[in-house]
């Protein structure tokens, strides 16, 4: 049998061609969904884990494409970010998520719960992130201390001056810092040191992991004692069985988010939570 290296490459190339075509026609349909506004959101609640209450409710966005169904966020939000899309992506969740937690608090007076949004690093380069929240504080009424960011490191965080400034701005108003999918990134540590965090989010590869691997149980119990020291509060995410949520109890996880307790919901379904928020 002949093979040629230029063989090889004319077997491999119709598939990278392909390939980098369906990339491209994502990237358009992107730019579309963004120009028609084409998303949703979903909200999962987040529990305190020894009042068993909620005690805050994550947006999470929605993507369904008419040909394509559903795209998880993982897939396109690093596309959102690379295009420049993801500062008015973020924006419109933060927005709409706000607007729907107003509507809740109107209905459940009693309702004593944070909104928690999702915000790329790359959009807290600079204040005006800040500046667009006070703007939406004042027109709408909306407390800023009901809201938590969560930091994803999609992209690394820099060592930013600037971002160090936006948080603790941020902080001073009364928003709440969350470090997202902790224990993943490179240097998880040195954002708790460098950056005034309130909240860590001990990534659900961890929690998945716990009950098969005694190490990982040891690295969940020293996060949870240094939060503890540090005064964080800490979440556990991905939390799918009793046993989990037993043993996390145990060690003194304060939070817990998961499928166990409620999947991701769409506004309506979530307010019939609301209308009874603690754990089933
Ligand atoms: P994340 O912030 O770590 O969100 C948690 C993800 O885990 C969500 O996936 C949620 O649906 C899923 N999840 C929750 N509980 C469980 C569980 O018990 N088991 C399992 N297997 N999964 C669980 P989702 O909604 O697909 O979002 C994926 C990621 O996309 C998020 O991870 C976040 O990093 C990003 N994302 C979502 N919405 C936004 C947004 O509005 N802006 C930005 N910048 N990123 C977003
Ligand atoms: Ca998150
Ligand atoms: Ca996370
Ligand atoms: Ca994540």
């Amino acid at each position: 049998a002949k093979r040629s290296a230029a063989g090889g490459f004319l077997f491999f190339e119709p598939a990278m061609h392909e390939r980098a075509l369906q990339a491209l026609s994502l990237q358009s349909d992107l730019r579309d969904a963004v120009r028609q506004g084409d998303f949703t959101i979903c909200y999962q609640p987040i529990f305190d884990t020894h009042t068993r209450a909620v005690t805050g409710v994550e947006a999470l966005i929605r993507w369904t494409h008419v040909e394509r169904g559903p795209v998880p966020p993982d897939v396109f939000i690093p596309i959102a970010e690379r295009m420049g899309l993801i500062g008015t992506i973020d924006r419109w969740v933060r927005e709409s998520a706000i607007a729907q937690l107003l509507v809740w608090q109107q209905q459940f007076p009693a309702l004593k719960i944070r909104l928690n949004v999702n915000v790329s690093a790359l959009n807290l380069r600079d204040q005006s992130f800040l500046t667009n929240l006070e703007a939406i504080a004042q027109t709408s009424g909306f407390d800023l201390s009901d809201l938590q960011i969560e930091i994803t490191e999609g992209l690394l965080l820099a060592d930013s001056p600037a971002t160090e400034r936006l948080l603790v701005a941020m902080r001073k108003r009364g928003v709440k810092i969350a470090l997202d999918d902790f224990g993943t990134g490179f240097s998880s540590l040195s954002y708790i040191d460098r950056y005034p965090i309130d909240t860590i989010k001990i990534d659900r590869t961890f929690v998945t992991r716990m009950l098969l691997q005694t190490r990982t149980m040891s690295i969940l119990r020293n996060v949870i004692s240094l939060a503890k020291d540090l005064d964080l509060d800490v979440v556990a995410e991905g939390v799918e069985n009793e046993a989990q949520y037993e043993a996390l109890a145990a060690m003194g996880c304060s939070h817990v988010q998961g499928y166990l307790f409620c999947k991701p919901l769409p506004a309506p379904a979530l307010a019939a939570v609301l209308a009874c928020p603690v754990m089933p």
